[in-house]
């Protein structure tokens, strides 16, 4: 049995706020401010396209910042193009829901483009607490003593804490009873509201508290978006990611072997196109695999007569600018050769000390470690050298708030 979505819900997000208590630390209005590559606004209007139960969503821009609107907010199938507020809050609300009303919208929330942490949580609880003539206020109890104080810092009283909440948005409503209860108040120019369960209330509706998380947090300083910031970290998902590599060159005729990048001498050679380095052709792909960009053949063809004899050097040396250019810092690389000679314990370090000056890494992050396959199988009865590679990189974090 499949939900059946039977009313259409919009939301109002009013963006036309000038942030006046914001302080010298936030340059320009604190709903363009970025928090991790991405506008506080843009942070709500995607909290509202996720949320299942939403269709339209339209915002309201102060006149000034139509330019910044159009510069960090992506287009997406249910976002209005905005629409420009008015002298006050009140007003902007007004003319938000007046641009909505060819929708034909039954149910509607109205949010503060301040309040980018509002949960899905949230935003459902409210849609499902609004009734007719009646307003769905999300809100959470407040916990600190409240005192009142006049306006050189004297406490006047301390006001009772019992029943007393802090008004969150969004805000919910049938649409028909808010929109014609902020023209009511138009046409009575009245537009101190401070917020629209206010203006349904003034006209007469109930006004139910909605009790939800305190986690969405209002910005109203410049200390807030100091908290909301560290919030954002607080989420980041850190892009780690791992790649692997294999390769294995016949042994034949010849009197050294090229391995990380060190020729070693010995009584057979290892046959390749380029000089057959199966350690720097497993790093090479290792790194490859943490860009997901093909693999050693596709960038370095055997066809090519380019790469015959080619120092594979060059081939981890591309697969690093590759993987640095996609924004990625390499902090490990670990090579493990598989032959049964030579032994490579005497030119361990060597080896160690190449990789990580061919990719330009501290010695510390690179590991170069070696097996015999205990005579057992091609690899055992000496016909051929292997190498496994693991790289890891990190990449620019992943933010999931
Ligand atoms: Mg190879």
């Amino acid at each position: 049995m499949g939900i059946c979505i039977l009313t259409i819900n919009g939301v109002v997000i009013v963006a036309a706020g000038r942030g006046q208590r914001m302080g010298a630390s936030i340059a320009g209005p604190k709903q363009y401010y970025q928090l991790a590559a991405k506008s506080v606004l843009q942070l709500c209007i995607e909290k509202f396209c996720s949320h299942e139960g939403i269709s339209w969503i339209q915002v309201v821009i102060h006149q000034d910042d139509a330019e910044l609107y159009a510069q960090s907010t992506p287009p997406h199938e249910k976002l209005l193009p905005p629409v420009t507020g008015g002298e006050t809050r009140q007003i902007s609300c007004q003319l938000g829901l007046a641009a909505l009303s060819e929708h034909g919208i039954d149910k509607i929330l109205i949010h503060d483009a301040a309040r980018p942490f509002v949960s899905q949580a949230t935003i459902s609880k409210v849609l499902e607490s609004i009734a007719p003539r009646q307003c769905a206020l999300p809100g959470h109890a407040i916990s600190e003593t409240i005192k009142r104080v006049d306006g050189s810092g004297h406490v006047l009283e301390t006001v009772p804490r019992d029943n007393l909440f802090a008004a969150q948005t969004p805000q919910g409503f049938i649409f028909t009873d808010i929109l014609a209860a902020h023209n009511k108040a138009k046409s009575e120019n009245l537009d101190h509201f401070t917020d629209d369960a206010a203006v349904a209330e003034w006209a007469g509706m109930q006004v139910e508290i909605v009790e939800v998380s305190s986690d969405n947090m209002k910005i109203t300083t410049g200390h807030d978006m100091e908290i909301a910031e560290r919030r954002m970290q607080a989420n980041t998902l850190p892009d780690v990611r791992t790649g692997s590599g294999y390769d294995i060159h016949t042994l034949g005729p010849g009197s050294f072997v090229t391995l990380c990048g060190l020729e070693i001498n010995h009584d057979m050679g290892l046959q390749g196109h380029s000089d057959a380095d199966v350690g720097l052709h497993a790093l090479t792909d290792a790194l490859l695999g943490t860009i997901g960009d093909g693999d050693i053949g596709s960038h370095f063809p055997p066809s090519d007569p380019k790469w015959k004899g080619a120092a594979s050097f060059q081939f981890l040396q591309h697969a690093v600018k590759l993987v640095r250019a996609a924004g990625g810092t390499i902090t490990h690389l670990d090579v493990t050769l598989i032959c049964e000679t030579p032994k490579i314990g005497p030119h361990r370090e060597a080896m160690r000390e190449f990789v990580a000056k061919t990719c330009d890494i501290e010695l510390k992050r690179v590991s170069v470690k070696a097996t015999t396959n205990e005579k057992i199988g091609a690899v055992g009865r000496q016909e051929g050298i292997a190498a496994l590679a693991n790289a890891t990189v990190v990449f620019p974090s992943i933010n999931g708030a």
